[in-house]
C-alpha cells in the first residue's frame, strides 16, 4: 500500500515537469515531435528521377513489364550486376534521364502505403493488355490513381498478340474516363510489347517527358526525409528495408526516426546490391541499421543525435497512448450506453408485461389456482428500491425453469409495498417480495389481516434460496 502511494506521487510529480516545465530548453526537447520542414523553395529544387508505379488487371504484364524495364538499364548492362527484389530500382536511360519504379506491382502496395499518407509515387504506369482491354482491376487502379490525384500514362500492353486490338482499347477507356491523347484527350497511351520489349524506350521518355510537366524537383540539401516502400528481416543482415529519399541526402551514419522506431544507417544498397556513398532524392536504397522494422509509407525523418531521436520516440509514444485511452474511453462509454438503453426496453417490456398479468389481459395471465389443477404454483410479488437491483432479482428469478412446480410473476415494480399489491397477493395466493425496502405499519397490519406473506431481503441469493424453499414447500404439500 505504501508502495502503491509512493509510486502514485511520483508518477504524478513528472507529469507535472512535462506539463509546466521550469526550463524552457526541456520542454521543447519533450514536448516536440519533427515534422517535414516547411515547403522548399521553387528556386532550392534540383530536378530527380520520378517515381512510378505500374498498376493494371492481372496478367495484363505488369510484371513482365518491370523485368524488362529492369533489364533495359544501362548501369546494368555496363555493371551486368543481377537485380534483387529490394521494392525499388531506378533505370539510366540513354538520353541519360533517370526513372525509379517501386517494382511491387499491384495496388495492394500502392493502398498500403496511401493508407498510411505517405505515397512515393509521381505517376501511375497503367498496363492494358490489348487482347484483353479495360478490366474490373483497371478500373480499380483508375480510380486509385484518381483519388491519390497522382498522373497516369497507359500502357497498352501485348501489341504483338494476334488478338491484340489498339482502337478498341483506348475506346474502352474513354468510356471509363481515360481519355488518351490520340481521341483528343490529354493522357499519354503508349502501345507496348513488355515480352518483345517493343516500344519500352518510346514508353521511358514518355514518362520522362510527363516528369518535365510536372516538374518534378526536391532539395538535396538539409535534413533527409524518404518514405518506406518496403521492409523485410533477412537472416543475416538483420531488419532491412527501402526507403525512397524525397529531400535531402542520405548517407552512412545519419540518424533516423520513423514512427516509434529509430535506425542510425550502417549500410545503403541499390537494387544491384552495391554500396552506396549517398542516396539523392528520388533514388531507393536499401537501408541496414533499423532497431524495428518501419512499414511501407511511413514517412522517415532524420534527426541530429540518438538521443534527439530518443525524445521524438516518446512523444509519439505518448501521444499514442493518450489517443488509446481517448479510443478506449469512447467504446467504454458507447458499451454503457447501449447496455442502459438495453437495460432500459428490457424493464419497459417486462413492465408491459406485468401489467398485463395486472390487468388479467395477457396471454400468460395467472390463474387461480384450482383445487384440481396438479402442478403446485408460486405466485410471486417482487418489489425493489431502484431499478437495476429489481433487473438483477427478475434476472435470477428468469433462471427458474421446472415443470413440478410453476413460478409466475404476478406483479414487480419499484417503491414500496402498497395495498394494491396485497390485494393482489390476497387474490392469487402469492408471496410479496420486498427487496431492500420496508414496509410502512400500515401495510404490514393489513398483510397480516389478510394473511399475505411478506418477505424482506436485501441479498439476492438470500431471496432466491427462500423462493427455492417455498418451491419445496409447495412440491412436498403435493406428495
Ligand atoms: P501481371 O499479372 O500483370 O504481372 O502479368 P505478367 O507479367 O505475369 O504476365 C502475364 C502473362 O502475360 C505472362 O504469361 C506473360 O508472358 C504474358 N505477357 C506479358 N506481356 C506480354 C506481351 O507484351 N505480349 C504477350 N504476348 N504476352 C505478354
Amino acid at each position: 500500500m505504501k508502495v502503491l502511494q509512493q509510486g502514485i506521487r511520483r508518477s504524478g510529480r513528472r507529469m507535472k515537469i512535462i506539463a509546466k516545465p521550469n526550463n524552457n530548453t526541456e520542454k521543447e526537447v519533450i514536448d516536440s515531435d519533427i515534422y517535414p520542414r516547411p515547403l522548399a523553395l521553387k528556386s532550392e529544387l534540383k530536378p530527380r528521377p520520378p517515381v512510378v508505379t505500374v498498376m493494371g488487371h492481372v496478367d495484363h504484364g505488369k510484371t513482365t513489364l518491370l523485368d524488362a524495364l529492369r533489364h533495359s538499364s544501362i548501369v546494368e548492362q555496363e555493371f551486368g550486376g543481377i537485380t534483387q527484389h529490394i521494392g525499388a530500382f531506378s533505370v539510366v536511360l540513354e538520353s541519360g534521364a533517370r526513372i525509379t519504379f517501386l517494382d511491387t506491382p499491384g495496388h495492394a502496395a500502392f493502398s498500403a502505403m496511401r493508407a498510411r499518407g505517405a505515397l512515393a509515387t509521381d505517376i501511375v504506369v497503367l498496363v492494358v493488355a490489348a487482347d484483353d482491354g479495360v478490366m474490373e482491376q483497371t478500373l480499380e487502379s483508375i480510380r486509385m490513381a484518381k483519388e491519390a490525384k497522382v498522373p497516369i500514362l497507359v500502357a497498352i500492353n501485348k501489341i504483338d498478340s494476334p488478338k491484340a486490338n489498339i482502337e478498341r482499347t483506348e475506346q474502352m477507356l474513354m468510356e471509363v474516363g481515360i481519355q488518351v491523347e490520340k481521341l483528343g484527350g490529354d493522357i499519354q497511351a503508349i502501345p507496348i510489347s513488355a515480352l518483345k520489349k517493343q516500344n519500352l524506350g518510346q514508353l521511358t521518355e514518355a514518362l520522362v517527358l510527363q516528369a518535365e510537366l510536372l516538374e518534378i524537383g526536391a532539395d538535396p540539401t538539409g535534413p533527409v526525409e524518404a518514405v518506406v516502400v518496403e521492409s523485410k528481416l533477412d537472416p543475416n543482415k538483420g531488419k532491412l528495408s527501402t526507403v525512397i529519399v524525397q529531400r535531402g541526402t542520405l548517407r552512412k551514419g545519419d540518424i533516423l526516426v520513423v514512427g516509434t522506431s529509430m535506425g542510425k544507417v550502417r549500410v545503403l544498397r541499390d537494387a544491384e546490391g552495391s554500396i552506396m556513398k549517398e542516396v539523392t532524392p528520388g533514388y531507393p536504397a536499401e537501408i541496414e541499421g533499423w532497431k524495428d522494422l518501419p512499414s511501407p509509407g511511413e514517412q522517415v525523418l532524420q534527426v541530429e543525435t540518438e538521443k534527439r531521436a530518443r525524445d521524438v520516440i516518446r512523444v509519439r509514444q505518448n501521444k499514442i497512448a493518450v489517443e488509446k485511452q481517448q479510443q478506449d474511453a469512447i467504446v467504454i462509454s458507447e458499451k454503457q450506453a447501449h447496455h442502459e438503453k438495453e437495460y432500459k426496453e428490457k424493464l419497459n417490456y417486462k413492465r408491459s408485461l406485468g401489467r398485463y398479468k395486472l390487468k388479467n389481459e395477457g396471454p400468460r395471465k395467472p390463474e387461480i389456482p384450482k383445487d384440481d389443477d396438479p402442478t403446485p404454483t408460486l405466485n410471486l410479488i417482487v418489489k425493489s428500491d431502484v431499478d437495476g437491483t429489481l433487473e438483477a432479482v427478475l434476472d435470477t428469478l428468469d433462471t427458474y425453469n421446472s415443470p413440478e412446480c410453476k413460478m409466475d410473476l404476478i406483479h414487480y415494480g419499484v417503491g414500496a409495498v402498497s395495498e394494491n399489491d396485497i390485494e393482489l397477493a390476497q387474490t392469487f395466493n402469492g408471496i410479496i417480495y420486498a427487496f431492500n425496502i420496508n414496509c410502512p405499519t400500515n401495510i404490514q397490519e393489513m398483510a397480516e389481516n389478510l394473511n399475505v406473506k411478506i418477505k424482506y431481503f436485501n441479498i439476492i441469493y438470500k431471496l432466491v434460496d427462500d423462493v427455492k424453499e417455498e418451491i419445496n414447500s409447495r412440491l412436498l404439500q403435493k406428495e
